[in-house]
């Protein structure tokens, strides 16, 4: 029996399963343990969409379905748990789901659930180790510039092993290193060059233990690797999916090859390091005081105020959105007066889980990202408050807010908002 804190090369029993999965298919066989079961209503996750670089999300509640969603995108870029709170849980609060979540989904869930817009209680979430993802964009860039080849005659991407590999139609495979194709980076803030998105390059979850279960890839080694998924035991909800699956025979396991657990550790390591090198460059390149609040206000000056980032922040959950009211923020202006993005900051930024979407999804290409997230790193060293890893409440819940609010309305002015008229 499996329990808490094991590491495990786990498999599906399915061989029409494992030809469509990513390793083992150990990941897609407890989903759909999980569903036959009647552990969980419904299984969130995501699937192909119109090609290769396109990822969308999938709600299956018949597990005969579940085969669409095996393998893994690297350019899938939705941040998951957003999407099923406004597909699914809006009008379905109380469904009991199993659902997949690479580090920042993660984060970003357990940061939802202390706003009251998830229940954990009725969610099993299978974690992904997550080297990084690639925008679909920037992906044919890579592919058309670097690789020669004709992006929509791609069949499969991946990454692995440092380096981004196609497979085509007609059988051709070729790849090209993630450090030589970001090592051109030459103006983080403007064009950061290709490869992975640039908070992927700032993360530092690569292993997501605060999930039930945290599956990958590295660490399998020997005559398993390629066959079997790196399983990671982190609750006790994790270990019982696990024996239900492995009971009914749906999914095999063996414990993990010490060497195997070595050399993730090892990976791991590595890529955490990796992830402090960006951060002294990103972090780096936007300076420090002024410096800094002088390249955030002119970036965001050609910010054209589309709500794109509020909408898709994990974190941004008022009922009353400050960035609305008249009297914080001139409407009407293109672009907004500045108090737009300092709202954002003070409302947000102690959480921010690095997911990259107030970026990636902004029409005028503004770092949105990188300030959030330089913000947030000030913050967690003065604080010690680390978003997204358990249900400690964020440093703002420490402000009475309704108490602050009066204090405003009864002084009529606050220096804060004077500043910058
Ligand atoms: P499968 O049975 O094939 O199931 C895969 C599941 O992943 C499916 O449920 C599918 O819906 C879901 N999925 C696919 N793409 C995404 C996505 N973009 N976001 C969220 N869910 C998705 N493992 C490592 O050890 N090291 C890594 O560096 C690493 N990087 C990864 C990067 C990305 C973007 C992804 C998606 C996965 C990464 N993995 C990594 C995990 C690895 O690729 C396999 O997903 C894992 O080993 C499980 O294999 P499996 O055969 O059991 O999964």
């Amino acid at each position: 029996m499996a329990g808490k804190g094991d590491l495990l090369y786990a498999w599906t029993m399915d061989d029409e399963l494992r030809e469509k999965a990513e390793t083992g298919g150990a990941v897609t066989a407890l989903l759909r343990h999980a569903l036959e079961s009647g552990m969980v209503d419904a299984v969130f996750a995501v699937r192909k969409g119109a090609d290769v670089y396109d990822a969308l999300p999938a709600l299956i509640t018949d597990p005969a379905e579940i085969g669409g969603i095996a393998g893994s995108l690297h350019c899938g870029t939705l941040l998951l748990p957003k999407q099923m709170r406004r597909c699914l849980l809006a009008t379905e609060p109380n469904m009991r789901i199993a659902t997949v979540l690479k580090g920042c989904d993660v984060k970003a869930i357990y940061e939802m659930a202390k706003r009251n817009q998830v229940n954990l209680d009725n969610i099993i979430i299978i974690g992904l180790n997550c080297g990084g993802t690639i925008r679909p964009e920037t992906a044919r860039i890579i592919v058309r510039e670097k690789l020669g080849l004709d992006p929509d005659s791609v069949v499969k991407e991946e990454i692995d092993k440092g380096k981004f590999i196609v497979v085509t139609k007609d059988g051709e495979h070729a790849s090209v290193s993630i450090d030589e194709l970001e090592e051109g980076a030459e103006d983080l803030l403007g064009d950061p060059g290709l490869g992975r998105r640039s908070n992927c390059r700032r993360c530092k979850i690569k292993i997501p233990r605060q999930a039930d279960l945290a599956c990958g890839n590295w660490g399998v080694i020997g005559e398993k690797a390629g066959n079997a998924t790196f399983v990671e035991v982190c609750s006790e909800k994790g270990a019982n999916l696990l024996n239900a699956a492995v009971k009914t025979g749906a999914v095999a396991t063996e414990p993990a090859n010490p060497k195997g657990i070595d050399i993730r550790g090892k990976v791991e390591n590595a890529m955490l390091k990796l992830g402090d090198k960006w951060r002294a460059r990103y972090f780096g390149a936007l300076g420090e005081g002024t410096e800094r609040l002088n390249k955030i206000r002119e970036q965001t000056s050609r910010c054209i105020k589309c709500y794109s980032c509020i909408e898709n922040c994990p974190i941004c959950y008022c009922v009353e959105c400050s960035t609305r009211k008249d009297y914080l923020v001139e409407p009407g202006v293109i672009p907004p007066p500045f108090m737009f993005h300092l709202i954002r900051f003070a409302h947000i930024s102690d959480s921010c889980v690095n997911c990259g979407q107030c970026e990636e999804l902004c029409p005028v290409e503004i770092s949105n990202s990188v300030f959030m997230h330089a913000i947030q790193t000030d913050l967690e060293e003065l604080f010690g408050f680390h978003p997204g890893e358990d249900m400690t409440p964020p440093v703002l819940a420490l402000v009475e807010e309704s108490a602050e609010r009066k204090r405003l309305e009864a002084t009529g002015s606050d220096q804060i908002f004077d500043i910058f008229r």
